[in-house]
């Protein structure tokens, strides 16, 4: 009993320890006045379609909801007043493509895993909900979830897939490989399985197994990366779907190219992780994907991000909030780059120079084919891979979709309510955010200026609110 509690002792002191080394000081919890707050005077995006703005309005958060919200003066004796002058108060932003447990990888290595700090991040950001696309196992990843919503974490909203499928040898196990060829002493036998390998005949135990834990949804690779590797044959594809749908669970599957998305729609996969980024995409596939009514997370800045790294060896082109949002070992790494040359033809120096030549020039116009067929398009960022900072870089990801020729208004709606909508529709989740309404969930993201004329004002941020809490930005 002794030992254990000296064992449990020095867990806590090591935890502790990792807490503030990890730098995890960007935010703190707050205590609500007794009434709550009110926001006077302030422009509201509601986030609901046809009606999303409302100017000059009253809003009183109270416990973990918005109580009112009216053109008429609000009086609350005991809130705290906040002046709404000049501000825009929108619903908290979700983050659909995280891989929120893991560190951020440059070019020439990686940043140990801060997931408590990619948390602070997103809240320090008004990222108030992620869904992560592939991290820990689904047990861990719930248990994650579970001590969020119960106030032992501060984090956004998780959802998860718990680990990606993928065929074998796919992406992302040649990133792996690379991994283990700089670290060797450390990939084997502590790194943590990546995601798992299956096809017809073998791995779908594994499938079951992860379903039976209930993740949030399942996530497959499809996507040759490097280029010329291999990917998951098509009919195992299916399977994994139909298994999942089975059980009630949907499927976001990582595309590449036009083919992959054939394959996936033929599937019945509910949405589409990345957009086509290899290639124009294909107008009538686009319009298959809004026929039946699937969703695509561009990701546009990961890839942009990726062409700035690799091919221009820019790696301080950050926005202020970025650097905010960026744990200290990630901001040296990236001040302080390590040269690298990749070996000549090797597959991944093949993959960048197409990100040169090709990838990066058609980011934007896919975006467009989306935008002009009618397809669902969420903000997702992929943080923090590849120089994404968890939180931060949703703002600019919202600029590239601008960009891309959504208006500010669609690409704060592919933030806000169409993610809840998607969550609530199809991933059958009981969710109360996204939109600014009367008895919805207070989470919250109050910015100077107005988002929806100026898409870079939602990085000018005055507040943060989360379950109805002014989240401490004053670190
Ligand atoms: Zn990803």
């Amino acid at each position: 009993m002794g030992n254990r509690l000296l064992f449990r002792l020095i867990v806590c002191a090591l935890a502790l320890c990792l807490g503030s080394c990890s730098g995890s000081m960007l935010i703190r919890p707050s205590v609500q006045p007794e009434d709550g707050y009110l926001i006077r005077g302030v422009r509201v995006f509601t986030g609901l379609p046809g009606m999303p703005l409302k100017e000059n309005m009253d809003v009183h958060i109270k416990g973990e909801k918005i109580v009112r919200i009216s053109p008429e003066r609000l009086e609350a004796p005991g809130a705290r007043v906040i002046d709404g002058k000049g501000k825009t108060l929108l619903p908290g932003l979700t983050d659909f493509h995280t891989h929120i447990t893991g560190g951020m990888i440059v070019p020439w290595g990686s940043i140990m895993p801060t997931m408590r700090f990619n948390f602070e991040g997103c809240l320090y950001s008004g990222v108030t909900a992620v869904v992560d696309m592939n991290g820990k196992t689904a047990e861990e990843m719930n248990e994650i979830a579970s001590d969020i919503e119960a106030g032992k974490i501060m984090g956004p909203h998780l959802f998860s897939c718990g680990l990606g499928f993928t065929g074998k040898g796919a992406h992302p196990m040649p990133m792996l490989e690379k991994l283990k060829e700089k670290y060797p002493w450390f990939v084997h036998p502590f790194f943590p399985e990546i995601a798992i390998e299956v096809d017809a005949s073998a791995g779908m135990d594994r499938l079951e197994k992860q379903l039976a834990a209930k993740p949030d949804f399942t996530k497959i690779y499809l996507d040759d990366l490097p280029d010329g590797t291999p990917k998951m044959k098509a009919e195992t594809v299916s399977e994994i779907v139909r298994r999942s749908h089975e059980q009630g669970i949907p499927v976001l599957i990582h595309i590449g190219r036009n083919e992959d998305v054939k394959i996936a729609v033929e599937s019945g996969a509910d949405g589409i992780a990345h957009n086509v980024y290899k290639e124009p995409l294909d107008p009538s596939i686009a319009s298959e994907l809004a026929r039946r009514k699937m969703f695509v997370t561009p990701t546009v800045y990961v890839f942009h991000n990726l062409n700035t790294f690799v091919n221009d060896r820019n790696y301080t082109h950050y926005s202020p909030l970025e650097w905010e949002t960026m744990h200290s070992s990630a901001v040296k790494a990236l001040k302080n780059p390590e040269p690298y040359n990749e070996p000549k033809g090797d597959s991944w120096s093949d993959y960048y120079r197409n990100f040169r030549e090709t990838y990066t020039g058609v980011l934007h116009p896919n975006v467009k084919a989306l935008k002009d067929a009618g397809v669902t398009i969420i903000a997702g960022t992929d943080a923090p891979n590849l120089g994404i900072a968890a939180g931060g870089s949703l703002h600019v990801e919202l600029q590239h979709l601008v960009e891309g020729g959504l208006t500010p208004q669609e690409a704060l709606i592919s933030a806000t309510s169409e993610p809840a909508r998607i969550l609530r529709e199809v991933f059958r989740k009981n969710v109360d955010f996204g939109t600014v309404e009367e008895g919805k969930g207070a989470d919250l993201l109050l910015v100077n200026g107005d988002p929806t004329k100026n898409i870079r004002d939602t990085e000018n941020i005055a507040a943060v609110f989360f379950r109805g809490s002014l989240v401490d930005r004053s670190h």
